[in-house]
């Protein structure tokens, strides 16, 4: 066990009897999260919920304790290897960032990316890290005779939105970097704007500026999903807004007074003006596709 960062970060190593999660209801059967926790410490993350069910901190602690699983790509291995393996995708980093900072020391991800392509099994990513640009020569190398898909999550543009509520992430514009990085290397790359926070990242502006610079980095795929509350995200972001947009507290309290989620017609409302600037043509010429958003799978 060590310690990292300004704000004092616990790793733990810890090995994992199993590294793939069967997923159900999901557009992918498989997960793999070689950490659990996510330094990144979002006020809005979902990985609260299921850290909550688990018993583990929910609130101001979440994030500050990393499990790192050392023997996570040996295990995978192993599991890929097995007869019964049919290289149905496997989605990385579902419920924790897989390019987080302890990525950058303990290359799991990175490991983890060889097993999947010497097996021949499609994967897809989603990060808010801009380090898996290190790995895109693994990715192309992959990519050339199995399916790879990164996705980006670049919720909005707004520098004190992104300050406030991703106290750990990289700012945007780097994110857009790696996605140029990524679309220049020629692997299928794709933005997920996750999640919209209304009142503070979804003005029709906010929402197109997005888009707009997503299709000029060369995303082919953009998604986007506004922000749901359940249990153990819901205290830990009422909280935060309280202090940092108060403000605002009453329209999240009557949005959020009876569900987690919004009703499908007021979510795709707010949405609207990601489908409209998806629907025109691209700067480089090629269709902006929108798929269904990737809801993220439970298993850690
Ligand atoms: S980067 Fe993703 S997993 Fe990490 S804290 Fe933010 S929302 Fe959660």
């Amino acid at each position: 066990m060590f310690y990292a960062g300004s704000v004092r970060t616990e790793y733990r190593l810890e090995p994992c009897r199993t590294a793939l999660n069967r997923v159900r209801d999901m557009p992918f059967r498989w997960s793999l999260n070689p950490y659990t926790g996510c330094a990144h410490r979002c006020t809005f993350c979902y990985v609260r919920n299921f850290e909550q069910r688990a018993d583990r901190p929910a609130d101001d602690r979440y994030g500050r304790s990393i499990r790192v699983k050392p023997n996570v790509a040996e295990v995978l291995r192993r599991e890929l290897a097995r007869p019964s393996w049919r290289r149905e995708e496997v989605a990385v980093g579902t419920a924790t960032d897989p390019y987080q900072p302890a990525e950058g020391r303990f290359e799991l991800t990175r490991a983890c990316i060889r097993e999947l392509a010497s097996a021949d099994t499609p994967f897809s990513i989603v990060t808010r890290g801009p380090l898996v640009v290190r790995d895109v020569d693994l990715l192309k190398e992959a990519a050339a005779h199995v399916r790879v898909c990164v996705y980006v999550s670049l919720p909005t543009l707004d520098e004190r939105v992104w300050r406030t509520t991703e106290p750990g992430t990289a700012p945007p514009a780097s994110r857009l970097r790696a996605v140029r990085t990524l679309s220049a290397a020629g692997i299928e790359v794709g933005i997920g704007m996750a999640p919209i926070l209304p009142g503070l990242s979804d003005r029709p502006e906010q929402l197109e500026a997005v888009v707009r610079v997503a299709r000029e980095a060369g995303a082919r795929g953009i998604w986007a999903s506004v922000v749901h509350l359940r249990p153990g995200v819901r205290e830990h972001f009422l909280e935060a807004l309280a202090c940092d947009w108060p403000e605002e507290v009453a329209r999240y309290e009557a949005l959020f007074a009876t569900r987690a989620y919004l009703p499908a017609a007021a979510a795709r409302e707010i949405t609207a003006p990601v489908r409209h600037a998806t629907a025109s043509p691209s700067p480089r010429g090629r269709k902006t596709v929108h798929p269904q958003p990737r809801q993220l799978a439970l298993a850690v």
